[in-house]
């Protein structure tokens, strides 16, 4: 069976592994398209994403769906042939987060793809792959499999826009216009929100930004002053999102947010000067957002219903056994925002 590990910085490669056997409580997964996202790229590029360190090779992906090809005795609830969103996260049920609802923070949690743990939780970018049986959410069958993939990033932003609170008739400042500030862009065109704008560095995500949902873009690149300019003319915002992950995105949120502002650090930050003194004169409610939850269904339900349109976002759907050029193209910002590994079937 083929797998797309990484074993090092720049050094990914296709595998031959050995078939997995599901436990009891677990279902086996063929893939059926998986999208490549910014962290995979970090382990990839740097062999890391923040403090997760790649300490083992590690099977990358955690936006996967695919097919139910075999299953554990103890599985209930799903069927062979069921085709499935594969929620990524897997939580004890049992610790004091847990307990209180909040299953992303999981003391003992882990999820697909990911170095946080050690050893390494493998994940979905293989032929075939195990999965608990409440990971797996049953799909209607009338949705491609790279569409249903986007509900991990969806439930993302759709868990930061919880985070954000009511969006309703707000002024909403996106930074960074790649998957995850896109899709935020169309989660808070459907919360209410009254104008959307987005910047970036690249125009070619900035234009699919405008097709999705943003009111308006910025490329900073371009207009170093442009934000501030339309805080000047147009107000402040209400709310913002960082899906940066860079301290100057961080800084321009606080300059560009009114007093009482809130500001959703969404980006896996990386540390440098940030306007804090900003932050504290205008009480800016600064708060983060990790993974999600809840969230993971009601964002496939989101894409099986049609009522957020992802198809814009993938570029490429590449085979598997041709990941390395996948990740080449998906590293690209200028020509890819999502690329979509897909099975052979
Ligand atoms: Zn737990």
């Amino acid at each position: 069976m083929l797998a797309c590990v990484i074993h090092a910085a720049h050094d990914l490669r296709i595998d031959e592994l050995p078939e997995p056997i599901p436990e009891p409580d677990e279902a086996i997964v063929q893939l059926g398209a998986g999208g490549i996202c910014g962290s995979d790229l970090h382990y990839y590029h740097e062999g890391r994403v923040a403090d997760f360190k790649l300490r083992e090779p590690m099977t990358l992906g955690h936006e996967v769906a695919g097919t139910v090809v075999a299953m554990g005795d103890k599985v209930a609830g799903l069927k062979l042939g069921d085709q499935v969103a594969v929620n990524p996260s897997r939580s004890c049920g049992e610790c004091g987060p847990c307990r209180a609802g909040r299953r992303n923070h999981c003391t003992k949690g882990q999820f697909f793809g990911s170095a946080s743990r050690f050893p390494h939780m493998q994940g979905g970018f293989a032929e075939r792959f195990r999965a608990k049986s409440e990971q797996c959410i049953r799909l209607g069958g009338n949705v491609p499999f790279p569409v249903i993939a986007c509900a991990e990033p969806l439930a993302v932003c759709l868990h930061a826009a919880n985070q954000a609170g009511n969006l309703l008739g707000k002024r909403v400042l996106i930074t960074g216009a790649g998957p995850i500030g896109t899709l935020l862009a169309t989660v808070a065109r459907l919360g209410g929100a009254a104008r959307i704008v987005i910047t970036d560095l690249f125009a070619a995500p900035l234009a699919l930004a405008r097709q999705l949902g943003a009111d308006q873009t910025i490329n900073v690149a371009e207009e170093s002053n442009g934000l501030a300019e339309l805080v000047a003319k147009d107000g402040a915002f209400d709310v913002a999102f960082e899906a940066a992950g860079v301290a100057p995105a961080l800084g321009s949120c606080i300059e560009s947010l009114g007093p009482c502002g809130r500001l959703v650090q969404v980006g896996m930050f990386a540390s440098g000067d940030v306007p804090l003194g900003k932050l504290l004169a205008r009480e800016i409610e600064l708060v983060g957002t990790f993974r999600f939850d809840r969230e993971f269904a009601q964002a496939v339900r989101l894409l099986e219903e049609n009522r957020i349109d992802v198809r814009p976002l993938i570029t490429a759907e590449i085979p598997l056994k041709d990941a390395v050029g996948a990740f080449d193209l998906a590293s690209n910002r200028n020509k890819s925002l999502k690329v979509s590994l897909v099975g052979a079937g």
